[in-house]
This record gives structure tokens, C-alpha cells and sequence, in this order.
């Protein structure tokens, strides 16, 4: 017995409509659309999920591309990893949501292992409640969208790091989905005694806006040479080696860009709801905004255009897909 009575409501559909891909390449090569994807059965602790929004991650076109081929699931798949949406569905041990209810999550648990053969690129999507969280009341179903797989990166990131209030840190890559996050919670969340990022010249004003005090052009100038040295540096562009010339002595560096190699400390995001239920005051107090992309929200029919940008590496913040 795996759903609850509302499993017989015949408004709940047995088919979706989804971009899925059968062959590894690149998206606008191989993404396609199925108006009729059949829906799983919802596990106990799952929940059936009408998607509002979707926001796109560098891993959402790294896995199209075949990059992790050798662990992932078998073809054909649904991709996506961010959404937001709402309840229409629980399976039978379902204590922290009610159909009806608003919620946001990263829908994959453990970083790259058991990826999801459905995503959310698909008007219905499945998820384990302890992925996800009650969307904040105040953001919008695209604002939430933007924020999991992104912002719970950053925060781990911080908890790998020991990161505490008073330290000094640089981020690289801070005008990125992840680096936005980084450097606002560096500020709300942990109190950084000095927030320096690095981003391309016109994004310089973004940083000062979001809360860094140092932002450095990177087309002018290498951060490694700069003589200023941080307690922690958090890449998200994949410059560990260089990022280890700009810490203090004892600082860390922080790499969420494979391969990371030590003493750099690498990871992959493990996404947990209650994460999102940690920061839920920073957001509905307004001090963690979701940066969103100028191109945001691009609809459903376009998702080609929307991960063709994002693979650009040119995006500001998020790039949300919205309405599905
Ligand atoms: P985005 O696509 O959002 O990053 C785009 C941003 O990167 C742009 O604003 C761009 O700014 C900036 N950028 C590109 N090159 C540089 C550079 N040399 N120096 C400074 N900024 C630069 O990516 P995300 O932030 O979502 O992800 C970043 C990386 O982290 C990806 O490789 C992703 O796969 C990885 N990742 C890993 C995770 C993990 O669990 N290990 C989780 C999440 C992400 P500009 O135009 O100014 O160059």
C-alpha cells in the first residue's frame, strides 16, 4: 500500500508531457519532446508533484553531454534536478506535506548516485519528501525554482570548509548560480568579516550590489597575484590551483569543479530539504535574494534555447524554465 486515498482521484494523471533524450550529445542535438511520458508508481515517501518551475544547472547539460555515463541511469531520461510546484499526490508515509501544498527541492539525493530516470523537465515530477521544503511565502514559484541545487552547494560548501563568522573569503566565479549564493550567504548567513568574487567586467556591479566588498575583474587581473590572501576561497569555476595561492596561511579552498585534487577539498552536493528549511529566514526576511538571469524565465517550449545559454557559462545567476 504505497498511496494515500487520493490515489483514486481521476484528476491525477498517469502520463506527462517531458523533454527526454535517448542518446548522449548536445541538447539542441538531442533533447526531444513526448507529450505522453508514463509517471512511476509514488514510492511511500514520495510525492507526485505538479511543476511550475525549473531552474537549469551546469550538471543538467553535463549529463546530456554523456559525462557521467559510467554511474548514471539508463536511457531514455527526463533531466532536470531543480523544481518548484505543488503537491497533487502522497505516497502513504508522507508526514510533512499535504496535497495542495507549495513546495522546492533538488529531486536527485546523493549528488551524482541514483539519478532520476524521471527529472523535472516534465509537467508532473516525483520526489522523497525529505528532498524537499514548503516553499517560502514570499518568493515566487520561479524566485523558489532558482534555488536548491545552487544554494544548498553554497551552503555546503561552508559546512565542508568550517567556514565561521569573522573570516575572510574570496569566491570565484560570483556572478554564477552557485557563486550569487555563496557570496550572500558568506554575508547574512555567516558573517564573513570581508567578501571578495571574481567575475568579467560587466558583472562587477552585480557583486557589489549582492554584498562583496572586493569584486576583481578577472579579465584584468589574476586573484593568485593579487596581495590580499583569504581564510577560505570557494570555486565554482574550476581553479583550484590557482585558488590555493590565495589563501592565509591555514586557509582552505573550497572546489565544487571536478577534479579538486587535495588539499583542496572537493564535493558533490548531497540535496537535503532541511537545508532549504534552514536558510527559509534568510529568504523571507529578504537578505538572500535569488539573482535571476535577464533571459529568466524562459517558457517550457523553449528549453533548448534556455540550456543552449547555460552552457555558454555566460549566465548571471539562475536560468529559469517557467511556465511548464
Ligand atoms: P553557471 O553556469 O551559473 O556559471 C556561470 C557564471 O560563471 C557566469 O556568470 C560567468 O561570469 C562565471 N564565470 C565563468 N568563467 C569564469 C571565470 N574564469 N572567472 C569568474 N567567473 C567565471 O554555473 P554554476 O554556478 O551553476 O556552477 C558552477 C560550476 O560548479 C559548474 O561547473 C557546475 O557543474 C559545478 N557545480 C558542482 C556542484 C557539486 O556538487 N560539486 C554543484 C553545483 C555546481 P562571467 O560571464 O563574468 O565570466
Amino acid at each position: 500500500m504505497a498511496e494515500d486515498a487520493s490515489s483514486t482521484d481521476s484528476t491525477i494523471p498517469t502520463h506527462t508531457k517531458a523533454w527526454y533524450y535517448s542518446q548522449h550529445g548536445r541538447p539542441a542535438d538531442v533533447l526531444k519532446f513526448d507529450p505522453n511520458w508514463p509517471l512511476p508508481q509514488l514510492k511511500d515517501d514520495q510525492v507526485l508533484i505538479k511543476v511550475i518551475a525549473v531552474s537549469l544547472n551546469p550538471v543538467d547539460y553535463k549529463r546530456i553531454h554523456g559525462e557521467f555515463k559510467d554511474t548514471d541511469s539508463y536511457l531514455p531520461v527526463v533531466p532536470g534536478f531543480d523544481v518548484a510546484g505543488i503537491v497533487v499526490k502522497m505516497g502513504g508515509e508522507v508526514r510533512k506535506f499535504k496535497v495542495g501544498d507549495e513546495v522546492y527541492g533538488d529531486i536527485n539525493g546523493e549528488g551524482l548516485s541514483n539519478l532520476k530516470i524521471l527529472g523535472t523537465l516534465s509537467e508532473y515530477t516525483v520526489a522523497e519528501e525529505k528532498l524537499l521544503a514548503h516553499k517560502p511565502s514570499n518568493l515566487s514559484f520561479i524566485e523558489a525554482a532558482s534555488i536548491p541545487l545552487a544554494c544548498e552547494t553554497a551552503l555546503e560548501g561552508f559546512e565542508h570548509a568550517q567556514f565561521s563568522a569573522g573570516k575572510s573569503i574570496l569566491v570565484l566565479g560570483g556572478a554564477g548560480g552557485v557563486g550569487s549564493y555563496a557570496i550572500q550567504l558568506a554575508k547574512h548567513v555567516y558573517k564573513a568579516s570581508k567578501i571578495a568574487a571574481t567575475a568579467s567586467t560587466g558583472k562587477l556591479e552585480l557583486l557589489r550590489e549582492i554584498g562583496v566588498d572586493f569584486p576583481i575583474d578577472y579579465t584584468k587581473y589574476n586573484f593568485e597575484d593579487l596581495p590580499e590572501k583569504y581564510d577560505l576561497v570557494y570555486d565554482a569555476v574550476g581553479q583550484a590551483d590557482r585558488a590555493l595561492k590565495a589563501i592565509k596561511e591555514g586557509g582552505k579552498v573550497v572546489t565544487i569543479v571536478p577534479p579538486g585534487y587535495p588539499p583542496a577539498i572537493f564535493f558533490g552536493l548531497t540535496s537535503k530539504g532541511s537545508n532549504l528549511e534552514k536558510l527559509r529566514p534568510y529568504f523571507e526576511s529578504g537578505q538572500v535574494k535569488p539573482i535571476l538571469d535577464a533571459k529568466t524565465p524562459l517558457p517550457f517550449s523553449q528549453l533548448i534555447e534556455a540550456i543552449s545559454y547555460l552552457e555558454t557559462s555566460r549566465a548571471t545567476g539562475k536560468v529559469v524554465v517557467y511556465p511548464i
